[in-house]
């Protein structure tokens, strides 16, 4: 829900659903939640799809999309083993009411990949594909990803696998870990504690 709040997002738009599933055999049974955001891919199958270069890897490792560049042509999307990237159709959530489009939230400017757009305007996110970025505007102003500060559980941990004396440096030698789909070969850069 937070991600949704700082990322203005539409329906049919999600950055980071998370899946519930049953686990166990009853009565010794539990539910297990699992986020998936995008997985900033180091070899990611979504960048060489897109026929108008409107999509990359940055050298910081997120995959970024710009855009301004962006045609909404949806060729990224089946690309992604991770169901990641979402076509902003232009809904909003008064749809179908008198105030649609109207309301004071759905005008304000949204701050994704560093840059500050209005969801309607050319260089803004409507009509193009979509995707998390790690919240890109907060992490180069030295802040943590929206879904990180807001969890909860605590659940959540982000920062510099190359710094060996980070968090994440030392949490990933734990041997429960786990990345989604390696078999794709898509050297995802979000791990699971599991
Ligand atoms: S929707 Fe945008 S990012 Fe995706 S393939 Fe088309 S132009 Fe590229
Ligand atoms: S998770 Fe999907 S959208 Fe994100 S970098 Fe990997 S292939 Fe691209």
């Amino acid at each position: 829900v937070s991600c949704m709040a700082e990322n203005r997002l539409p329906p049919g738009v999600v950055y980071r659903p998370v899946s519930e599933e049953e686990v166990g055999t009853y009565p010794q049974v539990s539910y297990r939640f699992l986020p998936k955001p995008c997985m900033q891919c180091d070899d990611p199958p979504c960048v060489p799809a897109c026929p108008y270069e409107a999509t990359w890897k940055r050298k910081d490792g997120i995959v970024e999309i710009d855009y301004a560049l962006c045609v909404g042509c949806e060729k990224c999307i089946p690309a992604c083993p991770y169901g990641s990237r979402h076509k902003d159709d232009g809904y909003f959530w008064t749809e179908n009411t008198p105030g649609q489009g109207k309301m004071p939230y759905e005008g304000l400017p949204v701050y994704e990949w560093g840059k500050k757009t209005t969801r309607d305007e050319e260089a803004g996110p409507m009509d193009k594909v979509r995707k998390c970025h790690f919240c890109l505007h907060r992490i180069e102003r030295g802040l943590l990803p929206q879904c990180v500060t807001t969890c909860i559980g605590r659940a959540t941990y982000f920062g510099d696998l190359e710094d060996p004396s980070s968090l994440v440096a030392e949490l990933i030698k734990q041997p429960n870990v786990m990345r989604l789909k390696e078999e794709a070969g898509t050297q995802p850069r979000v791990y699971y504690l599991v």
